[in-house]
């Protein structure tokens, strides 16, 4: 079970975070009603207390199918079985209720998921994966629609304008203002972390507060191919397109994984035609515009850009300042502005790694004790990189070695899947590496545009984050690359 939890995490936590303070916990104890981690000392655990008590649980809950307690306690504590909460410097009060979930029954199917530890696919009877089972906790209105699970965060009044998101902001205010009118479709893009899920969830909290009686649809593109598969599977068709058709606003979030599923695109394309008839807002949030994903139906494509393409991009450091402020004001937090600025300098391109390092900071200064200053912080925040000397083709001749492909090819165009995973580590390495801007990056594989860098970028951080192989051959790559910067080969 604990490997499932690790796994779910893994792409929510940021990497030192999870190694040293979520990894180092081990499972205690699995019963019907509780689930007891042990970490080794108080500091792992106050953290993983105040930052991920309620996900863990959550996630527990989501592999066993059903809610048991959570427990976490140190090495010490082994014995008593009374937690004390942590002093909530941070706002998470709501964790400390903890007996408010009664955990559901368990049936005999649900005690046999127990011990298979999350081998949930194969076991549709007591998983709660059907449609109307994933109400979230504010998700569930007197008609018992879902809408999904929206962060009560994510709202326009916590979300701060700058030059680089100012454009999608407006659209999205527009919409939320006067649904089904101008822009419709919106489509917000945009590389990860820089708000297109807050955005979209604002516009549903802003219809929300006007009325409650609307019906909001807010579902990941991966929801909406599992709702599709079971409907298939439990032979309901019928009930699945009702509950997707019959929506005032439904906003589909990374609609970029709906590439090359021929059968989803159909049956969204009928669910898109339905809505948008009707008169009903439809909102798109995407890593890359609709004309950059792969394998995507003509039809769609031409659908998805016929409202309006708002992009988000990487803001700039005042905005990122801004950001970290007005999330200390909304935590009560009183952060000299130079931390602020140092953070800010700090993370560039991501706004929740950002975000992250505030709370790792903060977490770190509230256990310690130590005054809040940029020199007691910059330990556990993840040093900027330094750029290093190194001729941008002796990347690409790097990563052609390592992947046995001609640095020739990188820079055309074949989309051959070792090639373009090739061009997509170089361009990657070179961001990291080097100084060059992400048009330099492109020029440099032959011409190709921004923001396929930025994209490419992207995805081998993700699949960094994930792949252990590809971990291993950015490290191997890399470690060449300051060998030969350090030697001035
Ligand atoms: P995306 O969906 O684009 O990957 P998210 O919407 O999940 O990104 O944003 C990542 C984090 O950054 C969230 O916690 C979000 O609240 C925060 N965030 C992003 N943009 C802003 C902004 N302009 N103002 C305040 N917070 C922001
Ligand atoms: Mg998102």
């Amino acid at each position: 079970l604990w490997t499932m939890v690790l796994e779910y995490l893994e792409g929510e936590v940021s990497r030192p975070a999870l190694e040293s303070w979520i990894k180092t916990a081990l499972p205690e104890e699995l019963t019907p009603e509780k689930f007891v981690l042990r970490t080794p000392h108080s500091f792992a655990r106050n953290w993983l207390f105040k930052y991920y008590y309620h996900r863990l649980k959550e996630v527990v809950a989501e592999i066993l199918g059903y809610t048991v307690e959570v427990q976490i306690l140190t090495a010490q504590q082994l014995d008593s079985n009374a937690v004390e909460m942590p002093e909530d410097v941070y706002g998470h009060k709501d964790i400390i209720l903890l007996s408010d979930d009664t955990p559901t029954e368990i049936t005999a199917a649900g005690a046999n998921n127990l011990v298979r530890a999350g081998n949930s696919n194969s076991n549709g009877s007591d998983r709660q994966d059907s449609p109307s089972a994933t109400n979230a906790s504010n998700g569930s209105n007197s008609n018992g629609v879902r809408t999904g699970k929206i962060n009560p965060k994510y709202t326009f009044s916590r979300f701060v304008v700058g030059a680089t998101n100012r454009m999608a902001h407006a659209a999205a205010l527009a919409v939320a203002e006067s649904p089904g009118r101008e822009f419709n479709p919106l489509f917000l893009c945009g590389g990860v972390g820089l708000g297109k899920t807050h955005l979209m969830q604002a516009i549903a909290h802003y219809r929300l507060e006007i009325s409650t009686d609307q019906k909001i649809f807010y579902v990941s593109t991966e929801q909406f191919t599992n709702d599709l598969i079971s409907a298939i599977r439990q032979d309901s068709m019928q009930a699945f397109r009702e509950h997707y058709r019959d929506v005032d606003m439904i906003l589909v979030d990374d609609i970029q994984f709906i590439e090359g599923k021929e059968y989803t695109q159909e049956e969204f394309f009928h669910t898109f035609n339905t809505l948008y008839e009707s008169g009903k807002q439809i909102i798109l949030a995407s890593d890359r515009p609709p004309a950059q994903i792969p394998r995507l139906q003509e039809r769609l494509c031409s659908r998805f850009s016929m409202g309006l393409i708002a992009d988000v991009q990487v803001p700039d450091l005042e905005t990122r300042m801004a950001i970290l402020q007005k999330k200390a004001e909304y935590e009560n937090l009183r952060i000299p502005s130079e931390v602020i600025h140092y953070i800010a300098a700090s993370y560039t391109s991501n706004i929740r790694e950002l975000e992250g390092a505030l709370v790792r900071a903060v977490t770190y200064i509230s256990i310690s004790g130590l005054p809040m200053t940029v020199d007691n912080v910059s330990p556990v925040l993840n040093a900027p990189k330094e750029p290093v000397e190194i001729a941008p083709a002796q990347v690409v001749d790097l990563v052609a070695a390592y992947f046995e492909v001609e640095a020739e090819a990188m820079r055309g165009s074949s989309r051959k899947r070792t090639i373009s995973l090739a061009r997509q580590v170089a361009m990657f390495l070179m961001r990291q590496h080097t100084s060059l801007s992400l048009p330099k990056i492109g020029d440099e594989l032959g011409g190709k545009d921004h923001t396929t860098v930025m994209y490419s970028c992207d995805k081998i951080a993700q699949q960094q984050e994930k792949d252990p192989e590809m971990a291993q051959a950015l490290r191997e790559i890399s470690d060449r690359i300051y060998h030969i910067a350090k030697e001035g080969d």
